[in-house]
């Protein structure tokens, strides 16, 4: 449904590529993962979201979006210009959007948030409550995540990002940027003004994890987001998680219908991190413990959601989350062995063993 407003807002940026055909197919796959109905008209393709809708023009080379909200557009220009600039890379694109709100410099995605809450789930799970200003996009547009920006012992009082001319952010120099770590809202409370996150505490230099260590009330915190792409309705689900995917997956557990079916595992170092979680549905859930072996090396978790038996009648989708490796081998079962396709599957890498910020960027 579109949001509600006194007047539809619209703008738009001109394309000047010489292959944009070559990049539209790419263009429109990321784009209706986002949730777009797709339509084609000649050489123009039009894009209908739940906030609000978009064109790309191959003959006029030029991309069009319009909204009946402030979120909704930033949102849009954000998708298009991003998709723009990941496909069309190699021509280096100048992105410059016209019309309403192009004079805007406050990022529509962006909060400074503040420490309010600091709370020890288990041994290595560290839930922090934060407080922050308008938190309602934050429920809409499907996505689960955030990335959080952090001062760190090299910039300890970051600038925050503001809105560049392309729709995108632009961020301070480098002695005054904040580092960014991709974590998952595990609640939310717009009417309070609060979000919960947990950090799963892990050894190793790190940021994110480093920061939740020493969190305590007061500390500020940058968010911007939501990100990620919504997550698919079925009848049954196979999920599959290590800590890092947990906070995701216990959220949809509280929050998918009752009547939804399916089989969900968790892997966790021990018995010892083991945590309350609502499961409202009809979903069975299992703990599988490492008992020693580090993080990412134990290929249980993998193995476990690869012996599911998938349904032959309904709706299935097929949720994972987990360390790299991991995440590949479930990716390569679902869709290389069972032949699956990306709208019945979803197999992310949250980490990678060795690697910092996966995902960050
Ligand atoms: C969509 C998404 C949602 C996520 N949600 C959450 C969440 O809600 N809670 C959460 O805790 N994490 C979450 N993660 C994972 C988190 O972003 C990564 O673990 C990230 O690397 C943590 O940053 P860091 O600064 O602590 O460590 P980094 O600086 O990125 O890494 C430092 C070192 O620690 C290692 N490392 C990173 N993560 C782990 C780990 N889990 N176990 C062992 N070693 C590790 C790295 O390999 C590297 O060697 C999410 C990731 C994604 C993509």
């Amino acid at each position: 449904m579109i949001e509600a407003s006194v007047r539809e807002l619209a703008c738009e940026a001109r394309l000047n590529l010489r292959h944009l055909p070559e990049y539209m197919d790419s263009i429109a796959d990321r784009l209706q993962s986002f949730e777009a109905d797709a339509s084609h008209h000649g050489r123009r393709i039009d894009f209908r979201f739940a906030f609000g809708d978009a064109s790309i023009d191959m003959e006029q080379l030029v991309m069009r979006a319009n909204a009946a909200g402030r979120d909704g557009l930033a949102r849009i220009k954000d998708l298009l210009a991003t998709a723009v600039q990941v496909y069309a890379r190699e021509e280096n694109p100048e992105i410059v959007w016209t019309g309403d709100l192009s004079g805007e410099t406050s990022l529509a995605q962006f909060r400074e948030m503040t420490v309010t809450g600091v709370r020890d789930l288990t041994p290595h799970m560290r839930r922090l409550r934060f407080a922050g200003e308008d938190l309602s996009r934050f429920a809409k547009f499907g996505g689960m995540h955030i990335r959080m920006l952090f001062p760190t012992r090299d910039v300890p009082d970051p600038l925050w990002p503001v809105l560049g001319g392309n729709g995108l952010p632009v961020w301070p120099a480098d002695d005054r940027r904040p580092v960014a770590r991709v974590y998952t809202i595990r609640a939310l409370d717009v009417a309070k003004g609060i979000i919960d996150v947990d950090f799963l505490v892990h050894p190793g230099d790190s940021v994110g994890s480093a920061w939740a260590t020493q969190a305590a009330p007061g500390m500020k915190v940058g968010i911007m987001g939501p990100v990620g792409r919504p997550v698919r309705q079925a009848d049954w689900y196979v999920m599959g998680a290590d800590e890092t995917g947990l906070p995701a997956l216990a959220r949809l557990l509280e929050t998918l219908p009752a009547a939804t079916r399916g089989v969900a595992f968790v892997e966790i170092a021990d018995d010892g991190e083991k945590q309350e979680i609502a499961n409202t549905t009809g979903i069975e859930f299992h703990w599988l413990t490492r008992d020693g072996l580090p993080a990412g090396e134990d290929k249980l978790l993998a193995e476990a959601v690869r012996s599911v038996t998938w349904p032959q009648e309904g709706s299935a989708f097929g949720w994972f989350a987990a360390e790299a490796a991991a995440a590949k081998i479930v990716r390569e079962h679902w869709r290389g062995a069972l032949g699956l396709g990306r709208d019945q599957t979803l197999a992310a890498a949250y980490w990678r063993r060795g690697a910092a910020g996966l995902m960050a960027g």
